[in-house]
Order: structure tokens, then C-alpha cells, then sequence
């Protein structure tokens, strides 16, 4: 592939070994909508998680960049197991390893290196892209803090022992600001006052589990608290610059799964004959190739953009990231379907990956920054300026630049 070097080209090779083993599970993954627990231990074997946890840490401190290359690897054979990928190299584990203490740092690093895919709780029923108007409180007693609120699709609910929980932190009454409190399952022990209270059946990914998880009372040691630079008053803004790192992980997953259709299509549309010739041969069939082709490229060129502007120590560039995800979203919808659309009714059989695909394609352009948000952030930043999306938004705005 363009431009790798050699060490990248080995674990390209090594992810793909492990590719092939995830293919052939994918089917029963999506049919038993159970989490591919062999698959993450045939990853952990591999060394494909935690591959940007730093050296200090235990791991092998790769770039957000390598760890994109074996979630595309993945993602195009199957894409819970490209969703495992991104969880256990980016979003929380960033977030962590940038904010963390060494303690925190040390018992994330532990746990995904053994096999653990973290969690992070941001939405809320009434809070979903209106993010900071969660209503999730974690309230200061002594040296520990007390969490209630409840969270939905929460992805990994259930096997994740790793949360991130994004909450309204108060303080002797006083609203703080929105901070991440770190918590720990033991096992398939749920610490008290952590529920996870039920799983939401889902369209794709479906090996994935999605979880309302309710906080009720949960108690969080003042030392599990992720505290970026900044506190608790610039907490948010800095917890989803870590975020950034899971949104071109998840924009690489999209990819992947629309490279493995495409894949598919190239193959079926030159096996399969009509009229007495392949239906490649027809002009039709050959455009709507080229232009999945052409997309997929395109999207790959923004993905690996975005996690090239990653320096050694922080996150993906947030304009790079959100154009990557916006464009990579659209590309799996569009080309998975494509992709179906060639194959006939055989396509649209569940003997055959591709309405898998489809259906796994389709939440990348809601989840971790739904398609219209995301766009608002690219306009806010090539415009240079806020856009309030609030009712009152712009008149707080300009009532704050004549004070
Ligand atoms: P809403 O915010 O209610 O939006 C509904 C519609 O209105 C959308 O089309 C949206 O684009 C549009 N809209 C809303 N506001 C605007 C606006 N200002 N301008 C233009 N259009 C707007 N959350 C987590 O915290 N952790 C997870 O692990 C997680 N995993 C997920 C996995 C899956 C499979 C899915 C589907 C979701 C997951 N989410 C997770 C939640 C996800 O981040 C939210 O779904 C997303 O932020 C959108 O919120 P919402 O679904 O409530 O939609």
C-alpha cells in the first residue's frame, strides 16, 4: 500500500491474518448478536489492542495512524471486531493515557492490553447531540464523588469493566463543569450503583452490545477522576478533543466496511454472467464501480489525513477529523449499497455478507457525532466563528461581544 513503511507493512500483514479468521465468524457474530469474545482474544494474541498505548505503559506506543490501518484491515472482514479496534486504541484509552494519572494510566493500560474494549457515557435520553445539556451529576463528598443519572447507547454496556463517564460535576453547590469519572466492572460484577439496566436491539453491528447504563448512587474515588488541563471548567472541550482520536477511528470502520463491499462487488460483477457475459462488461455496473472506487479513495485520503495530523502526544486535528467522518459515513451508506445493488437478490440474501454490511454501515453517520452536527463543526471552523445552535444562542453570543 502507498507509502508505508516496513514495520507498517508487518502489522498490515499480521492484521490481515487475523482478517481472515474474523471473516469467517462475522456471519454468526451478526445471526447470534453475541460479542466475538475468541476474535478479541485472537487480537489481544496478535498485539492488535492497545497499540497506541505508550511504551511506559506496557504497549507498543504505535501512532493513531498504524492502529488505522489494522481497524480498516479488520473493519472490511468485520466490523464489530473493527469497533473492538477502535475502543481499544482510541477514545477512552486516548483520553487517559493524555489526561490520566499514572495510576489511572497504569489500570487502563492493564485492562485493554488484557483484552478490554473501554466504554465511554456521554449520551443521555434527553441529551443526545445537545451533549452538555446532560443532566448526569456527580456531586463531591469528602474525597470521592457520588454519580446519578442515566446513559444511553452505550456501546460495549455489559462487557466493557472500563467507563468513562462523562458527568456535571458540583461542588458545595456549585455547577464545576462537566468532567470524566473513570470506573472499573470487575469482571462481569458490576460495581454497585452502576446498571446496566437493558440492552437496545440495534439494526447492525449487532455483536456489538448498545446499553442504557443507570448511575445510581455510584461511588467514584476523587482519584478516579480524569481531569485534563484546565479542570473541570474546560473539561468537556478537552475530553472531546480526545475524542477526535475515536471519531477517525470511527470514520476508518465505515471505510473498511465499505472497502469490504467493494471488494465484493469487483469480484461478483466479474464471476457473475447475464446475456452471456459478465455483467461487469455492462457500462452501467462499470461506472457505478468506478465511482465507489473513486469514493473510497477519497475517503481513505481524508481517514489517513486526519490521522496523520495527530502529533506523537495528542489527537487528531478536530476540522480533519469531523471532514473524515462526515465523508467516510456518507461513503459506507453509499457504497454498501452499491455494492448490494450488484449482487441482485443474491445480495440481499443473508447467505451473503452484504445486507450484513449495509446494515453495519448505517450508524456512522449518528453515532459520535451524528452527520448534520458534524458538518455545523466543519462550517464553525472554516468560517472561523461560533454557530450557536440554540434559540438564543447568537443573541447570548453578541450580548457577550458588546459587554
Ligand atoms: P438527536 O440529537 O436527537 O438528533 C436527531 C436528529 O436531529 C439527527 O438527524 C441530528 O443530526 C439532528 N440534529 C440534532 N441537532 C441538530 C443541529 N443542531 N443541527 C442539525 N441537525 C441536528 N453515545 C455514547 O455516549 N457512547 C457510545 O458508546 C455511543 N455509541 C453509539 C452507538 C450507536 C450504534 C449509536 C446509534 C449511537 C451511539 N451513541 C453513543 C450515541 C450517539 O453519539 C448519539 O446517537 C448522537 O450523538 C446523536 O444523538 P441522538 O441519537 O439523541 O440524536
Amino acid at each position: 500500500m502507498h507509502g508505508l513503511t516496513e514495520d507498517q507493512a508487518r502489522l498490515l500483514g499480521r492484521a490481515r491474518e487475523v482478517a481472515q479468521e474474523a471473516a469467517a465468524q462475522a456471519a454468526t457474530t451478526d445471526r447470534t448478536e453475541q460479542y466475538p469474545w475468541p476474535m478479541v482474544r485472537r487480537m489481544q494474541e496478535a498485539g492488535l489492542m492497545g497499540l497506541t498505548i505508550p511504551r511506559d505503559q506496557g504497549g507498543p506506543g504505535l501512532s493513531y495512524f498504524d492502529a488505522v490501518l489494522v481497524i480498516e484491515e479488520l473493519s472490511a472482514a468485520c466490523s464489530v471486531c473493527g469497533r473492538i479496534a477502535v475502543e481499544s486504541n482510541m477514545g477512552a484509552l486516548g483520553a487517559v493515557m493524555a489526561y490520566g494519572t499514572p495510576e489511572q494510566r497504569r489500570i487502563a493500560a492493564g485492562l485493554v492490553l488484557a483484552g478490554d474494549k473501554p466504554a465511554i457515557c456521554i449520551t443521555e435520553p434527553e441529551a443526545g447531540s445537545a451533549a452538555t445539556e446532560m443532566t448526569t451529576r456527580a456531586v463531591r463528598r469528602g474525597d470521592e464523588w457520588v454519580v446519578d443519572g442515566v446513559k444511553h447507547w452505550i456501546t460495549g454496556g455489559g462487557v466493557s469493566r472500563l467507563h468513562l463517564i462523562f458527568a456535571r460535576a458540583f461542588e458545595d453547590g456549585r455547577d464545576l463543569g462537566i468532567g470524566g469519572f473513570l470506573v472499573v466492572r470487575e469482571g462481569e460484577r458490576d460495581p454497585p450503583g452502576l446498571v446496566i439496566h437493558r440492552r437496545i436491539p440495534s439494526m447492525g453491528l449487532k455483536g456489538m452490545p448498545e446499553a442504557e447504563i443507570r448511575f445510581e448512587g455510584l461511588v467514584v474515588p476523587d482519584a478516579m477522576v480524569l481531569r485534563p488541563p484546565g479542570g473541570f471548567a474546560r473539561g468537556f472541550g478537552r475530553l472531546m478533543d480526545a475524542y477526535n482520536g475515536q471519531r477517525v477511528g470511527a470514520a476508518t470502520v465505515a471505510l473498511g466496511i465499505a472497502a469490504g463491499a467493494y471488494g465484493h462487488a469487483l469480484d461478483y460483477a466479474q464471476r457473475r454472467r447475464q446475456f452471456g457475459r459478465p455483467i461487469a462488461e455492462f457500462q452501467g455496473l462499470g461506472w457505478m464501480l468506478a465511482d465507489m472506487s473513486i469514493k473510497l479513495e477519497a475517503a481513505r485520503a481524508l481517514v489517513w489525513r486526519a490521522a496523520r495530523s495527530a502529533g506523537p502526544a495528542g489527537f487528531p486535528d478536530r476540522l480533519a477529523a469531523a471532514q473524515a467522518k462526515v465523508l467516510a459515513a456518507d461513503t459506507a451508506i453509499e457504497v454498501t449499497n452499491a455494492a448490494l445493488q450488484i449482487w441482485g437478490a443474491a445480495g440481499y440474501s443473508r447467505e451473503n455478507p452484504l445486507e450484513r454490511m449495509v446494515r453495519d454501515a448505517r450508524m456512522f453517520a449518528i453515532a459520535g457525532g451524528t452527520a448534520q452536527v458534524l458538518r455545523t463543526q466543519v462550517a464553525e471552523q472554516i468560517l472561523g466563528r461560533k454557530l450557536p445552535q440554540t434559540r438564543d444562542g447568537f443573541l447570548r453570543l453578541e450580548a457577550a461581544r458588546l459587554a
